[in-house]
């Protein structure tokens, strides 16, 4: 099945007592049982409901995997699928450039529980390398990286992940598997939050898992109905919907990313544009190769820091300052008080979040729209 069929058929047959084209909203906590010892299939909803089941048999086959799993939310996803496996004095190498809550999860939650975690350029797969030690047995990394869009070379860290004897996981919300599939690449479990561009329509928050290996998926599994950060049938459903138009979303916003990323580059007011697809961009090549598309997402400075930004903000009639990014409608945020806000000031400047940094999630909206929006915003 090719990606954009399965998209809309993968897991997802006719419903067998009714032929419904779509699967139902199993909308139950339990299950009868016809005797003692003899279920149907399904005994507790925590545990598995079918309408969860679909989704989770979509995933897996949208990332060439052959389990996946569905969660909460993304975070969720990422404590239970990946950190669960990990135990006390256990190593992380993550890159330096990671959703604030994932470095929040990291940092506030696993440390406590005596987790160790490194972080090494996302760039540069040598300091991946070099921060392995004996006790490492998770890689982390996600590609493109959020808000800076640096690109990380999945098959590069497989490598090393292997030698280490270590996981490599990958959080792919940014490229979602229309763009790029870790687990050809070598990944062991690819992570995401469906809330954004699977979901695709702002109205849901999930979290996503596949992996490829039948060991590490009934660890995560365990884990799944042992913690509990399950999804409900309704929000399952939502995301399978929002899932059907994934591919012809993403080249929507792909097209209206470039146009902004080129209409960007030549503004004065703007001093810095990061968008993979630039040729000017240090990850172009390597995203050339590693993805299938550059996705949607565009981070810019401003000349004139915070100032600038407020007054840039204020003037937005069509992006929305919001936090969230991947739904059909344009949003604008502003990483350094908002989604990276739980990184330490001095960290946050380290890595590139100014205060002249605007990140935009290009929504489907006509591209003249969302550029008139933003010359308007941009003009002093
Ligand atoms: C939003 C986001 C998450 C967290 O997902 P939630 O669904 O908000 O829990 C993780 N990684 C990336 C890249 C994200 O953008």
């Amino acid at each position: 099945m090719k990606f954009e069929t399965a998209l809309i058929h993968a897991g997802q047959e006719a419903d067998r007592s009714t032929g419904s084209v779509n699967i139902p909203v199993y909308q139950t906590s339990t299950y009868k049982q016809d005797g003692i010892g003899r279920d149907r299939g399904w005994e507790y909803s925590r545990t598995g409901n079918p309408t969860r089941k679909a989704l989770e048999d979509c995933i897996a086959a949208l990332e060439g995997a052959k389990y996946g799993l569905a969660f909460a939310s993304g975070l969720a996803a990422e404590a239970t699928a990946c950190l669960s496996l990990l135990k006390k004095g256990d190593h992380v190498v993550s890159g330096d450039d990671v959703y604030g809550g994932t470095y929040r999860l990291f940092e506030k939650v696993f440390r406590k529980w005596g987790l160790e975690v490194t972080y090494a350029d996302s760039k540069d797969p040598a300091a991946f390398r070099k921060a392995v030690r004996r006790n490492t047995r998770l890689i982390w990394a996600e590609t493109p990286t959020n808000p800076l869009l640096n690109i990380t070379d999945i098959a590069a860290l497989a490598e090393i992940a292997k030698k280490a004897g270590a996981l490599l996981a990958v959080d792919n919300t940014f490229a979602t598997p229309c763009f790029q599939r870790p687990i050809e690449l070598g990944a062991d479990i690819v992570v995401h939050s469906s809330t954004k561009y699977l979901g695709g329509h702002s109205d849901v928050i999930g979290g996503l898992v596949a992996v490829a290996d039948k060991g590490v998926y009934e660890e995560v599994k365990f884990h799944q109905n042992a913690a509990g950060g399950v999804p409900g049938p309704w929000d399952s459903w939502l995301t399978l919907r929002g899932i059907k138009t994934l591919a012809v979303r993403m080249q929507a916003h792909e097209a209206n990313a470039f146009a902004i990323a080129e209409f960007l580059s030549a503004h004065p007011a703007v001093s810095k544009v990061f968008y993979p697809g630039l040729k000017t961009h240090p990850g172009h090549s390597l995203a050339d190769r590693q993805m299938s598309g550059f996705g949607g997402m565009v981070s810019f400075e401003l000349k004139g820091g915070r100032g600038a930004a407020e007054v840039f903000f204020k003037k937005l009639r069509i992006f929305m300052l919001a936090e969230s990014l991947g739904g059909v409608e344009s949003l604008a945020c502003y990483p350094s008080t908002m989604t990276h806000a739980s990184i330490p000031e001095k960290d946050r400047l380290k890595r590139g979040i100014t205060g002249g940094l605007v990140r935009l999630s290009a929504g489907i909206e006509s591209a003249d729209d969302l550029i008139n929006d933003l010359e308007r915003a941009l003009k002093r």
